[in-house]
């Protein structure tokens, strides 16, 4: 995978939400949560890698005393498929009990990852968790989960770019398109 435009030419099919769609749905999400969030001090926990470019854009339009914090979790499965088992791979940086927790997603596909992630959180007595992810793939869920702020909803395709990816490449396209998944895995795994 070294040619980048040529890998773009051959397995992008289309561009889903461009540049502008994504910071006019962006300013949207950002102007909700400081609506709602008046007066407080919320930590917004990304889950890294996918959400930093979103994480990055929604906060310089959210206008409060925010604080940030990390955390890295590898979800196991073959190229885009997650089983559900969870590894923490990076905790949070500083305690949330007593806090106003906003979790920064890229993607809810199935919610397993999710729905670790809010067990984990809520365990440590925050005073509110909400979820915020910029794409929600409904359709292919199989536990339920309760978005307070959602971008947009997709069909059951495989996304990259805006700081989602497949295996590490394409998260730095500016727009979300759809990746031929089926001919990347023949092309490179076949
Ligand atoms: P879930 O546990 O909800 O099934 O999966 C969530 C994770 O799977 C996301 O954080 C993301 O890493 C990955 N994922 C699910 N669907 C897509 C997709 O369409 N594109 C990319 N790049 N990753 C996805």
């Amino acid at each position: 995978m070294n040619d980048f435009r040529e890998l773009i030419q051959k397995y992008i099919k289309e561009v889903l939400f461009s540049e502008d769609e994504i910071q006019l749905r962006v300013s949207e999400l950002a102007e909700r949560i400081n609506e709602d969030y008046q007066g407080l001090e919320p930590v917004l926990v990304a889950v890294l890698k996918g959400s930093t470019y979103f994480l990055s854009d929604l906060t310089r339009k959210i206008e409060l005393p925010l604080s940030l914090d990390f955390i890295a979790i590898q979800s196991y499965g073959a190229h885009s498929e997650t089983t559900g088992a969870v590894k923490l791979l990076k905790d949070l940086d500083e305690p949330i009990e007593g806090r106003d927790v906003i979790i920064i997603e890229d993607i809810i596909d199935t919610g397993l990852t999710i729905n670790y992630l809010i067990r984990s959180l809520k365990a440590r007595s925050p005073r509110s968790l909400r979820i915020c992810t910029l794409l929600d793939k409904s359709a292919r869920r199989l536990v339920p989960v309760e978005i307070a702020y959602r971008g947009f909803e997709i069909p059951d395709v495989f996304v990259v770019g805006y700081g989602l990816d497949f295996e590490q490449k394409f998260r730095n396209l500016p727009y979300i398109g759809v990746l031929d998944i089926d001919r990347v895995v023949e092309d490179f795994y076949g």
